[in-house]
């Protein structure tokens, strides 16, 4: 954990990083000739205190990222005592079957929802909290199958995908919004992130109102904004880096 602080040393340094990367994604859009309005930038914090998510939403940030429960509990509630409603909460981490019930009561959107036990498991909470939860199908992009599960590059395989699609789209207290990925480790970010958006225009397709493609991180959001992504999942080039997660 850092103990990054709540002092004006922080706030200028979050605002200052967050310039940069709005400028970075307003440029990338120029590119590519798309409005950034089209795009929404989620800032992922975890590892971070929720005091620097209280600064992040009031300098404007709306949308904010958590990968790990319960730090993402922890932080919804602390952010809610301290007056910050109006924050969207994004659960972009893997998640665990056994975990997925008490996401479902405070995440607005999980964008890593990869088989079908894990939309079994978010359906009956979100049921449970009386919610409604958007999913997005993580999908993996990792062509070297032996990876996936290791190091976080999860994600429903081509053989899978259709099914935790229309298991979703078929969940009473889930809403398919969408696709996700992660570029994988070594491979080009555009080609990647360009198989991702054949994958979801089928989504869209077939199920009207899926058509958020989330995508791009610190590294790569040029070539996600270029391929097509709607939101983009921003972490260290915001918070700054992050020490190694254990
Ligand atoms: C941490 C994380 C991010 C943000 O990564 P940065 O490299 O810090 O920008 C995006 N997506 C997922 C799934 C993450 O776990």
């Amino acid at each position: 954990m850092t103990s990054a602080g709540d002092g004006p040393d922080r706030r200028a340094e979050l605002a200052s990083r967050l310039d940069r990367v709005e400028s970075r994604i307003t440029a990338a859009c120029a590119a590519a000739g798309r409005d950034r309005a089209d795009l929404t930038l989620v800032v992922v914090t975890k590892t971070y205190p929720a005091a620097d998510v209280g600064i992040l939403a009031e300098l404007g940030v709306r949308h904010v990222g958590e990968a790990r429960h319960p730090e993402a509990a922890e932080k919804v509630t602390a952010c809610a005592d301290a007056g910050r409603a109006g924050l969207t909460w994004h659960f972009v981490g893997a998640l665990q079957t056994n975990k997925a019930a008490a996401v479902a009561d405070y995440a607005d959107l999980v964008h890593s929802v990869d088989r079908l036990k894990l939309v079994t498991a978010l359906n009956r909470g979100a049921e449970r909290a009386g919610r409604t939860v958007q999913c997005l199908v993580q999908v993996n992009l990792d062509p070297d199958a032996a990876r996936v599960g290791t190091g976080g590059r999860s994600g429903a395989s081509d053989e899978t995908l259709s099914a935790v699609v229309d298991a979703v789209s078929q969940a009473p207290s889930l809403s398919l919004r969408g696709v996700m990925a992660v570029a994988p480790i070594d491979a080009d970010p555009a080609e990647a992130f360009g198989r991702l958006a054949a994958v979801a225009t089928e989504v869209a397709a077939a199920h009207p109102g899926a058509d958020l493609v989330s995508a791009g991180m610190s590294e790569d959001l040029e070539q996600a904004v270029a391929a097509g992504a709607t939101h983009l999942r921003v972490g260290r080039a915001v918070l700054g880096e992050r020490p190694p997660l254990g």
